[in-house]
């Protein structure tokens, strides 16, 4: 790209005419991120004041998203693309200069590093009005090996402790721009959630001698009354404890640490169930469904076994009309309080009858 970032095409077919000179004269971006330690909780916060001067809701005839045409040089050089992604142009985290590691007690109060690793945005169509449900099961496929591929680039890269890849979706949520894409986030440090979740499992194997995942889909499985939908190596399932309204889960039903140790065929079966348990969701509500994907993968560092790869896909939907706000009890002491029993939940989602016309839908 013109200001040295780089970009990625994930083609479908073979595109020969792929334009590779991006024209723009585009300033570069100083990120001046770092991360600070919060010794009370112990986890790390990113800081990174040069991103509020980033995009913010272009109109469609401006979007960065879009392929280049001649009256908007986007992020994207070619006339079109299947899916592409590129290096953040105002990244949360960015550069090599370390992780970041807790260490030394004596040491918690005024912690602070470089907010190293490295964030990327993933375009899943050049189309600008569309969502990903909606896209063919092959195009699903592409974005995880987009997914998959990018996993295995960032892990590699110095100052990358785990690597996150996720959707926000929906005006709602706080989407700045409109075109259907997700990111990847290389973080510089092990994220709260999967730090507790090491600790539940590494507690649980010390107590017990098992494996906290695998015992939570052989429960799931055994209960049956949360299962959503599942496929020969995948299965969706509400959680438990579930805390959004409508909330599901994912977990390939091998024990694999992240998306590099799918097979091709966990892959296939993932782009499926993916698409189905979104288009489930969708209908649940007459209404937008402001959502988040989240792809949870075990840090860079930890041991095979510490940690299962699987998806959460969740709305802030909460009825129609309705949004639900994180509030006091959420936001102020991480404790939920969900409006729909999980069951419930379960049940509506198999009741949602799926659309099967249409090319590639499912
Ligand atoms: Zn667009």
């Amino acid at each position: 790209m013109a200001d040295g970032r780089q970009l990625f095409y994930f083609d479908e077919t073979d595109h020969p005419g792929r334009v590779l000179h991006d024209p723009r004269e585009l300033p570069t971006v100083l990120p001046a991120s770092m991360v600070r330690y919060d010794a009370l909780l112990g986890e790390w916060v990113g800081i990174a004041g040069h991103r509020q001067t980033r995009t913010y809701h272009p109109p469609a005839n401006a979007c960065p998203l879009c392929p280049s045409s001649d009256a908007n040089a986007s992020e994207i050089p070619s006339p079109t693309y299947d899916v592409v992604v590129f290096e953040n142009r105002f990244p949360s985290f960015a550069g090599g200069e370390g992780t970041a590691t807790v260490g030394d007690p004596a040491a918690w109060i005024g912690q602070s590093r470089p907010g190293s690793g490295r964030c990327e945005v993933v375009c899943f169509t050049s189309e600008h009005h569309t969502v990903l449900s909606r896209l063919p099961v092959r195009r699903m496929r592409t974005v995880i090996e987009a997914w998959t591929d990018r996993t295995a680039a960032l892990s590699a890269e110095p100052g990358v402790e785990q690597v996150f890849c996720f959707e926000n979706r929906g005006v709602e949520i706080g989407v700045t721009l409109a075109h259907p894409h997700g990111q990847i986030y290389g973080y510089p440090f092990v994220t709260p959630k999967t730090a507790a979740a090491l600790r539940s499992a590494a507690d649980y194997r010390q107590r017990t001698g098992r494996d906290l995942f695998a015992d939570i889909l052989a429960a799931e499985i055994d209960a049956e009354v949360r299962v959503v939908a599942q496929n020969d190596t995948w299965i969706a399932f509400v959680p438990f404890a579930a805390r959004w309204p409508v909330e599901v889960h994912l977990y390939p039903r091998r024990p694999v640490r992240d998306l590099t140790g799918l097979d091709e065929a966990e892959r296939d079966d993932l782009a499926a169930l993916y698409l189905e348990v979104v288009r489930r969701m969708e209908g649940v509500f007459a209404d937008s469904l402001p959502a988040i994907t989240g792809v949870h993968q075990a840090p860079v560092h930890a041991r095979d076994g510490d940690y299962r790869l699987h998806l959460e896909v969740f709305t802030i939907r909460r009825s129609e009309g309705r949004i639900k706000y994180l509030a006091g009890s959420e936001s102020a002491m991480g404790a939920f309080v969900n409006d729909i029993a999980p069951e419930s939940a379960a049940q509506r989602l198999r009741d949602v009858v799926l659309e099967t016309a249409g090319e590639g839908v499912l």
